[in-house]
């Protein structure tokens, strides 16, 4: 895609913590660039720069701290954006991103507003691409059809939880290789997947908070679509069972979790190590540009992953697997580490968007196809 047929794309929720991140990710984006911002009123109608207070390394990109928030609605974005991320707050985004997708936008979502309704896909592009083949069905059901003018239709795609993102990243080998029977997990999630200001210094420092609202039904919910297989218009859910507890710890970015897995056909635990080493999903095959390569790092130094050590290879979009061995309990045990607001929030919201691209499902929408 040449620089001046880049898609336009906008970013719901823009000044918060994942909005801040997709703004930093698509910054120098090949296929994507990003010409509307949204917020709450309380930022309408600023400069970025000002509503905006910047987290993240790097600094601000100039030109995006020129541009002046908008309001969080259909009419406030250009025709010409067919495509926008949503890191709007979880309870808000549920009308708010149906109202842009019946307006003509493409939704890549990260909130959980819609990750289990049954028309739209829970997407990770290494794990089931195929389960964008909800779309058309989706836009049927709710109506969404093709607009006036020729407009393409809207939609939402949806990416899963942030821990869940690297621990399904993880089991996939193993569920394709050998079948999973049971799955248990303890998280140690980051303090920036809270969003800004998040958890209060007085409460995390010196501490772990063993409790995150709403986290552990995610995680054991969502590996279930995820892993489940396409039948037509629907998603028949894997048939296996996870069980999660999910704790904050005082690391400002990467979650780490603890995995136990009973597996269907018996492995070696060579077996699992190679699943692990030799997976290639169908990001790599495309070689969709924020794709990492390879999708899993096996570590095999007995203290490692470690968050502050390991979280940004691969771009921040790599899943990390340590410390493989037998389980007395499960069939085998692991350390799993990802970052959660890269790969687990924006990175994963753009890395589906770019594999909607390559199924055709974003066109060229510059010029209203
Ligand atoms: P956040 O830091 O609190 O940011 C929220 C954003 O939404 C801000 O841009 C805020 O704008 C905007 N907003 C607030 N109220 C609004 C309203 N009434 N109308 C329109 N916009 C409004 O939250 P976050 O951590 O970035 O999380 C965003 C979403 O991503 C959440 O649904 C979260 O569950 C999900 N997520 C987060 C992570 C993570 O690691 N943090 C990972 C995966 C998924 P103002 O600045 O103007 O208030």
């Amino acid at each position: 895609m040449s620089a001046d047929s880049k898609l336009k794309v906008g970013i719901l929720g823009a000044t918060g913590a994942v909005g801040q991140r997709f703004v930093q990710l698509l910054a120098e984006h090949p296929w994507f660039e990003v010409v509307a911002l949204t917020a709450s009123d309380r930022s309408v109608g600023k400069r970025y720069g000002d509503a905006c207070n910047w987290l993240l390394r790097g600094g601000m990109p100039p030109a995006v701290a020129e541009m002046t928030v908008v309001a969080t609605e259909p009419a406030a974005i250009n025709s010409d954006v067919h495509l926008l991320f949503s890191a709007m707050p979880g309870d808000l985004a549920g009308p708010l991103e149906e109202a842009f997708a019946a307006a003509g936008f493409a939704v890549c979502s990260n909130t959980s507003a819609h990750r289990q309704d049954p028309d739209v896909p829970l997407l990770i592009p290494d794990v089931n691409p195929d389960h964008t083949a909800l779309i058309p069905f989706q836009q049927a059901r709710r109506g969404w059809a093709r607009l006036e003018g020729g407009r393409r239709a809207g939609f939402i795609v949806t990416n899963p939880n942030c821990s869940t993102t690297h621990l399904v990243c993880a089991l996939k080998p193993l569920h394709d290789a050998f079948g999973l029977v049971a799955v248990n997990v303890v998280t140690m999630q980051a303090l920036s997947g809270a969003g800004y200001p998040g958890v209060a210094s007085l409460d995390i420092l010196d501490n772990v908070i063993p409790y995150i609202g709403g986290e552990e039904e995610k995680i054991e919910s969502e590996p279930l679509k995820l892993l489940g297989t396409l039948t037509g218009d629907a998603i028949a859910l894997a048939g296996f069972v996870v069980s999660a507890q999910a704790n904050r710890v005082a690391v400002r970015n990467g979650h780490l979790e603890a995995v136990s897995v009973k597996l269907k056909a018996p492995a070696a635990l060579s077996d699992v190590a190679e699943a692990f080493t030799s997976y290639r999903g169908e990001p790599q095959r495309l070689g969709l540009p924020t794709a990492p390569d390879p999708a899993i790092i096996f570590h095999t130094a007995p203290d490692r992953p470690q968050p502050r050590m390991d979280r940004l290879a691969g771009g921040g979009m790599a899943t990390h697997v340590g410390r493989l061995r037998p389980d007395p309990l499960f069939d085998y045990k692991f350390i799993v580490l990802g970052h959660n607001t890269v790969r687990g929030a924006a990175g994963g919201a753009i890395l589906n968007a770019e594999l909607l691209v390559a199924q055709g499902y974003l066109g060229n929408v510059t010029s209203n196809e």
